[in-house]
């Protein structure tokens, strides 16, 4: 016999007749020998309707009483379900948070959270009941009831599960699993069997809205297998685990957000501390910021390029200013007419070309990339909002997105050793060793110094479509590794920069390759570095705790170290420094996170 948390949201729970089919599927698990914990949401469009009635008010409502208002929409729907229940013969019993015993911080309306005492929760269990379980809710240390923010109760939903070890959270939705991309703006996408909790923490926190990012970074930490599914059929849906069906398949899911703002500071001083100056801002205004590009300056300065959502442009716009008077920047350009479309996928780390192939097919479609940031896991472009769809599709059907994927034969030359997730050491029994500690903390699983690779840069190329895609298909075909990649957004004469990191030994074969497309564009100049350092650091909580990037900055620029080219995940934030700082960095780093190093 095992134990289930099932969830289900708002539009699953909407009428009294949805409040029953749930309650069924409850009875159900019950009946098949299952433990039973059922997170239930607001129904419908509760929560909407409670935060529109609360402007109505006030427009600036106090948090706290926000929170009391807000809890109430779970209330109602813990009740009705329990009562469905007991109407269809069987025994339940509705909890509150803190009935429950989730304890979390004082940030109101999105607090984190903290412990959960499973006692109450055991002994209904064992009673025999169906635990009916408010989601998005919980309590302060001074009673105060908390919520989790919009989307919360996927949260509550892990969180139960990794608290009472169950052997699954089901989330029941209106849709029926995890898609390749969004259906609705791409018909061929297609739903997908099993994903990793990495592949699908980058896609949630894309907007792909199917679950909401912190229940996956619970999920991961505590090894819970999530599985999504629809809540009007009994068809199997997506399995969120550790490990992706396909390891050798390069990219899992495409995504767009469509609504990013460019923000571009030009003629920064290159010296250390300059984007902390900026960065800093940002964070201290909660403001969360995307694919930062610094420009390789002339003449001592860069530009530093970035994006925000476009809700946030204007106090981002602000904070940006104070920090380019203070540093002595020489103009601030930016554009709310652009769009990220990224690709995601844990096969991407392993694989030559698979950059290029994104390159190409907007090249084929004569989109224009503005800015271009990498990670191991994820690529984003930056392009005009006019074109985000056109590339949603382009790039879900270069990687035979619609079709479905298949093991690649041994032996395959793109096949490198056992399929080991780029993102840090395995997680192991880290259950055990996370006992006692606040459950939603940042964990730091890692600080990193690879010195292996060399940076190349190509200044000056033109800014039109179809460049990057030539630059990277010269590289794969000469068989270079790329690891890192940043196009900066135009600065010197409109034309920009490219910049790469490859393996030292390939260097000379890179430069190669740089310098004839270096005339074939008539480009400024190629400049290279032999030896970088990039430094990072792998964790969980990376971007919920959004001050990692900043410690990083300020830890390094203590120690006067200049930071070349960032990229951020969900799950590591990577800098390339100067090859002789490695290991002065990677100290630094060390001491910086030491608190949240496992
Ligand atoms: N009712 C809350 C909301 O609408 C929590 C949830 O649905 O997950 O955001
Ligand atoms: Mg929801």
């Amino acid at each position: 016999m095992g134990l289930i948390v099932q969830k289900f949201g708002g539009t699953s729970v909407a009428d009294s007749q949805k409040i029953l089919a749930a309650a069924r599927k409850a009875i159900r698990a019950q009946l098949e020998g299952h433990q039973v914990v059922t997170v239930v949401s607001a129904m419908g469009k509760n929560t909407d309707i409670l935060i529109d009635l609360a402007h109505e008010v006030n427009p600036r409502p106090p948090a706290r009483e926000m929170d009391m208002l807000l809890s109430t929409g779970e209330q109602v729907s813990v009740a009705l379900m329990a009562m469905a229940v007991d109407a269809l013969g069987y025994q339940a019993v509705s909890l509150t948070g803190a009935q429950m015993g989730i304890v979390t911080d004082d940030t109101h309306t999105k607090a984190r959270i903290r412990s959960i005492s499973t006692q109450r929760l055991r002994k209904a269990l064992d009673d025999g009941y169906v635990v009916i379980a408010a989601g998005f809710q919980g309590v302060d240390e001074q009673h105060d009831i908390t919520t989790l923010g919009r989307g919360g109760s996927d949260t509550t939903a892990v969180a139960l599960a990794a608290a009472l070890k169950a052997d699954q959270c089901e989330i029941y939705t209106d849709v029926d699993g995890v898609y390749t991309t969004d259906p609705r703006l791409v018909p061929a996408a297609r739903r997908v069997c099993r994903i990793s909790y990495d592949e699908m923490l980058e896609l949630a926190s894309l907007g792909a809205g199917v679950m909401h990012n912190r229940s996956i970074e619970f999920a991961k930490k505590y090894g819970v297998p999530i599985h999504v599914r629809s809540s009007l059929s009994d068809i199997e849906g997506t399995m969120i685990v550790a490990e992706p069906e396909f390891p050798d398949q390069p990219v899992c899911g495409a995504a767009v957000t469509p609504s990013e703002a460019r923000i571009t500071i030009v003629g920064v001083p290159d010296v250390p501390g300059t984007s902390l100056e900026i960065f800093a801002r940002l964070a201290d205004r909660k403001i969360t910021v995307d694919m930062i590009v610094q420009n390789v300056g002339d003449k001592g300065k860069s530009d530093i390029s970035f994006t925000v959502p476009c809700s946030e442009l204007e106090p981002a716009l602000q904070a940006v200013q104070e920090a380019a008077t203070i540093v002595g920047a020489s103009e601030i350009t930016h554009d709310d007419q652009v769009a990220k479309v990224s690709v995601v996928g844990l096969g991407m780390a392993r694989q030559v070309g698979v950059a290029n192939m994104m390159f190409s097919a907007l090249a084929r479609e004569e989109i224009n990339i503005q800015m271009i940031t990498t990670s191991e896991i994820k690529i984003s472009v930056l392009v005009d909002r006019q074109a985000a769809l056109p590339a949603l599709r382009a790039v879900h059907h270069v990687y035979d997105l619609d079709k479905e994927p298949h093991t690649l034969p041994d032996g395959h030359p793109d096949r490198t050793s056992s399929p080991t997730s780029p993102n840090g050491p395995d997680l192991g029994n880290l259950v055990e060793r996370l006992q006692g500690m606040d459950m939603e903390r940042l964990l730091i699983s890692d600080v990193e110094l690879d010195q292996s690779q060399a940076l190349v840069t190509i200044v000056g190329i033109p800014n039109r479509p179809g460049v990057a895609a030539r630059v990277f298909r010269d590289i794969a075909d000469a068989g270079i590794f790329v690891d890192m990649i940043v196009q900066g957004h135009k600065g010197y004469l409109g034309r920009i920069s490219l910049s790469f990191t490859v393996p030292q030994q390939q260097l000379p074969a890179a430069l190669d390759v740089a310098q004839r497309l270096a005339e074939f564009y008539d480009c400024h100049t190629v400049t290279h570095r032999q030896a970088v350092a990039k430094l990072s650091v792998s964790g969980i909580g990376l971007r919920s705790h959004t001050d990692v990037a900043i410690r990083m900055f300020r830890a390094l620029a203590r120690a006067h170290i200049n930071v070349d080219m960032i990229s951020t995940s969900e799950v590591r934030v990577n800098v390339v420094v100067d090859g002789q700082a490695g290991e002065v960095g990677l100290r630094q780093l060390r001491d910086a996170f030491q608190d949240s190093l496992l």
